[in-house]
């Protein structure tokens, strides 16, 4: 495209029109005189005082001329000023503050503009230009700002309320939730709700099902989704629906942001910024949640999902030591699996494995969520339960004992396997001690006592 500018003549417009207006009114007034002799006949018209009258009255004219282009030129330079001033302030532009500032100054900086009657279209067009300028400038500030801030943290809750923070702040949202992929299982738990009051922890996969194939959605009236499709007692009319969809078809986190009837402006708003973000919010929320795995995979067993021995270790040196402050009664139960190597080598190892991941299934199902369980080593696993007495602690170890005897563990396809443990059972309050060493060592003196003394059994003292 050719460069118009350069194609450009500048020309002084108004000077050549004011300076030929000047010509020709002094030239018309000179010819006042001739002209009165033309139709009277009267030769005193061509006197000198009435030309001298006629050329003092031009004079005149292009004096106050003269004096209007002055006061023109000097409005300009008011004009031109306030242009110029709006533009360095534009370009300096850094931070959603600045672009708060300009909007409050802008009035001002138009002032010279408006005030004159014949520039204040022009001044007019120029503000509603400023405005869409700082609109765009305003949303690109806003977005680099928050990714930037997004960026910062791989912590996925310190993600979602971020974002959720930001976005309630700026686009004036009654309220908002966030719904993330849980890291163990296809679940998709409560991340972070402002403004929804009571919803669920997690998501149905009816209400999820719902979602699929579509992409994002603005349901009307809400109030009326059955209360199993995921969220309930909306406070809000509507309900826009956004999907964190890194890759095609996968979903990683839903998004709800709840509207009165009244916020369309800030919906068709949010959605344009959701739009835009789309990938990128995803892509992050992904990292995050990937993340997240790793570091909790690397402190778990991969076979059994237990603890691994580093972190479990850890994990019950920590408790040791805060119980002792509390004299709170910790007890470490060693387990065994009895003739293991005998089930790996009739059955195959992978049948081996099997059995590991039922055992580790029985014990959880008796123990209480903030138990430890350790993969020790091979088939051997240490559980230290806090909060209980050494008598409980000996009542846990006979059910885990049972619960594994209980099951039979399929190994082939038409022969199952029953299985048993032994364990060794250590306290603190019993024993008069926090150390891990002596504990570990009295349990596991207990478990080859329980192995001797004939397996399936628990030994406590
Ligand atoms: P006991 O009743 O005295 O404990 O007899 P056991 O056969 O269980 O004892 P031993 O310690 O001799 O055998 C442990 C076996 O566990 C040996 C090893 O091959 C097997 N093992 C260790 N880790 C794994 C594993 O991850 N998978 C499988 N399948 N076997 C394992
Ligand atoms: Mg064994
Ligand atoms: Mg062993």
């Amino acid at each position: 495209m050719p460069n118009r500018r350069n194609e450009i003549k500048k020309k002084d417009i108004i000077a050549q029109y004011i300076f030929y207006t000047n010509v020709a009114v002094a030239a018309m007034v000179f010819l006042v005189p001739i002209g009165a002799w033309l139709i009277t006949g009267n030769e005193t018209y061509l006197s000198p005082v009435h030309f001298l009258l006629a050329g003092f009255v031009g004079a005149a004219q292009i004096f106050v001329n003269y004096l209007y282009r002055q006061r023109f030129r000097e409005y300009w330079v008011k004009v031109r000023n306030s242009i110029k001033s709006l533009a360095d302030k534009l370009s300096n532009i850094r931070r959603l503050e600045d672009i708060r500032n300009l909007r409050e100054e802008k009035e001002n900086l138009l002032y010279p503009l408006l005030e004159e009657k014949s520039f204040s279209t022009l001044g007019e067009s120029l503000d509603g230009l400023l405005e869409k300028v700082l609109d765009v400038m305003e949303i690109k500030l806003f977005k680099e700002d928050l990714i930037k801030k997004l960026t910062s943290t791989l912590d996925t809750d310190r993600l979602a309320n971020i974002l959720l923070n930001n976005l309630i702040r700026y686009y004036d949202i009654p309220a908002a939730a966030i719904y993330l992929k849980s890291p163990y299982d296809d679940g998709f738990e409560l991340k972070v709700n402002k403004g929804f009051g009571e919803i669920k922890n997690t998501l149905d996969e009816s209400f999820l099902s719902l979602l699929q194939d579509k992409e994002d959605v603005l349901i009307e009236e809400p109030v009326k989704l059955p209360l199993d499709l995921g969220i309930c007692e909306l406070p809000t009319q509507r309900l826009f629906v956004h999907k964190l969809v890194p890759r095609k078809r996968k979903l990683i986190g839903v998004l709800f942001f709840g509207f009165r009837e009244v916020d369309e402006n800030s919906i068709s708003k949010l959605r344009e910024f959701l739009e835009e973000t789309r990938t990128t919010l995803a892509l992050i929320f992904e990292n995050a949640l990937e993340h997240e795995r790793s570091l909790s995979l690397a402190n778990l067993d991969p076979l059994t999902g237990v603890y691994n021995r580093r972190e479990g270790f850890k994990l019950i040196k920590k408790l040791l030591s805060r119980s002792s402050v509390e004299g709170e009664n910790v007890c470490l139960l060693l387990m065994d699996i009895d003739h293991f190597k005998r089930i790996n080598d009739t059955y195959g190892h992978e049948a081996g494995d099997k059995v590991l991941k039922e055992v580790v299934k029985a014990v959880r199902e008796v123990l209480r969520e903030d138990d430890i369980v350790v993969r020790w080593g091979g088939e051997e696993f240490l559980i230290a339960l806090h909060g209980v007495s050494p008598e409980e602690a000996v009542e846990i170890a006979e059910r885990i004992r049972l619960a594994v005897a209980s099951k039979s563990v399929r190994v082939r396809k038409n022969s199952t396997l029953g299985v048993t443990v032994s364990i060794g059972v250590a306290c603190s309050k019993a024993e008069g001690t926090y150390s891990f060493d002596k504990l570990f060592e009295l349990a596991d003196l207990r478990l080859y006592r329980a192995k001797r003394e004939g397996r399936n059994r628990v030994v406590a003292s």
